[in-house]
């Protein structure tokens, strides 16, 4: 069984490096004591170093974060730093392209006794997971739109290969999730089939992958009404699958849910890559202060170990990553460390401590 793993490690702007250092201290306590060997290597990609150098992505970057198990990655981009046509600098979104990263899971839970905006009936729990496309959709036009003077156009595409490889997924996470015990096997297609053809065409080939999993439930959701169910009956949800544009407003509402971005985070997956990033930016109006919320990333470096352990049939790396995760979860619940965008006054330091404490506890 395979024991040591290469991790790429993209540190990026602003609170990148401040949110990084205590993930990757938390990542190597939990490889220590369930007996696995992470390798970081910290590679220069982002705003800064495009500043410094003309280069937002180095080739020998890339080629490293290829040649990685994993690819860790905190936030990147500056507000100021664009290039020459004025569009920002975004070497996330490049990687997701580079490395055919389709799949975008954003997962969305509120642990008992965490706040929410929401006032959740004491016996409910949120528990669902939303996946967005991550390569095309109304995002492949990117870069592409056209503009005269009388209007603007921009296209959606959806692709069957694309797709397939969507839903095929989408319907493993959810039997994945019933057999661990955190979902009840269901998955709704999210989309507008009622007025777009491309949308029916995304549906129809949702139904054709349903079909092919007689133990698991599929239904759907127009993307309008989804935003209703989300805040008024959350509880309902278990693997939510959507186009990308869709999915990138969705898993910003499904971050409210949870109290907000500090606590969201996130993977993209491909068929041999996946990066885990939390959902937030790189927040550069708090960055330097020592204030940012580390919980975000500290559960995307969870979600890696627990990525990592499927893929290579080792109990002992998904067993790290739930621990991780429980110990995030006790932290925010307990209100233990509560960071100042959730509310309350800890530091990073203090956030990433609390974690490292109660890591011990959940994992006793
Ligand atoms: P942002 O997520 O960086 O910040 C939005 C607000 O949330 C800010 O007030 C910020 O202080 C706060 N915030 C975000 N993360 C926080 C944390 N961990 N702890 C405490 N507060 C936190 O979004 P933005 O301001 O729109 O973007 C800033 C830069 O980040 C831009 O250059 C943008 O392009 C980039 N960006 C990068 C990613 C990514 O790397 N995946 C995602 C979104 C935005």
């Amino acid at each position: 069984m395979k024991s040591r793993f290469d991790i790429a490690v993209f540190e990026g702007d602003g609170i990148g490096p401040e949110i990084m250092a205590p993930a990757l201290e938390l990542l190597d306590r939990v490889a220590h004591r369930n007996q696995f060997q992470l390798r970081f290597e910290t590679l220069p990609a982002g705003a800064e170093h495009y500043a410094r150098t003309g280069e937002s992505l180095p080739g020998r970057s890339l080629e490293a974060a290829r040649a990685a198990d994993a690819i860790l990655l905190a936030a990147m981009g500056l507000p100021a730093v664009r290039y020459p046509d004025g569009t920002e600098i975004s070497p996330q979104i490049d990687l997701r392209k580079e490395l055919g990263l389709f799949a975008g899971v954003r997962p969305v839970t509120l642990a008992p006794g965490q706040a929410s905006p929401l006032n959740l009936p004491a016996d409910r729990r949120i528990d669902f997971v939303l996946i967005r496309e991550s390569t095309e959709g109304l995002f492949w036009s990117q870069g592409r739109g056209e503009v005269s003077a009388q209007e603007a156009r921009e296209t959606l595409v959806i692709t069957r290969e694309t797709s397939e490889k969507l839903f095929r997924f989408a319907f493993g996470l959810a039997r994945q999730r019933r057999d661990a015990g955190r979902g009840h096997g269901n998955v709704t297609c999210v989309d507008k089939a009622n007025v777009f053809r491309a949308f029916a065409f995304f549906r129809a080939l949702f139904d054709a992958e349903a079909g092919r999993h007689a133990d698991l439930t599929a239904d759907h959701v127009y993307v309008d009404a989804m935003t209703l169910l989300m805040v008024q009956k959350p509880w309902l949800l278990d693997v939510l699958v959507t186009e990308n544009m869709f999915g990138d407003i969705l898993s910003d509402l499904g971050a409210a849910l949870m109290g907000g971005l500090g606590v969201a985070p996130s993977a993209d997956i491909g068929e041999r890559h996946a990066v885990f990033q939390p959902c937030h930016g790189s927040a550069p109006d708090i960055a330097g202060q020592g204030t940012a919320n580390p919980y975000a990333m500290i559960l995307s470096a969870a979600m890696m170990l627990e990525w990592l352990g499927q893929r290579h049939e080792a109990p002992n790396l998904q067993q790290g990553g739930a621990d991780l995760r429980r110990a995030v979860e006790h932290a925010i619940a307990g209100a233990r460390a509560l960071t100042r965008d959730l509310g309350g006054e800890a530091s990073t330091v203090e956030a990433s401590a609390a974690v490292a404490d109660l890591l011990d506890g959940v994992a006793a």
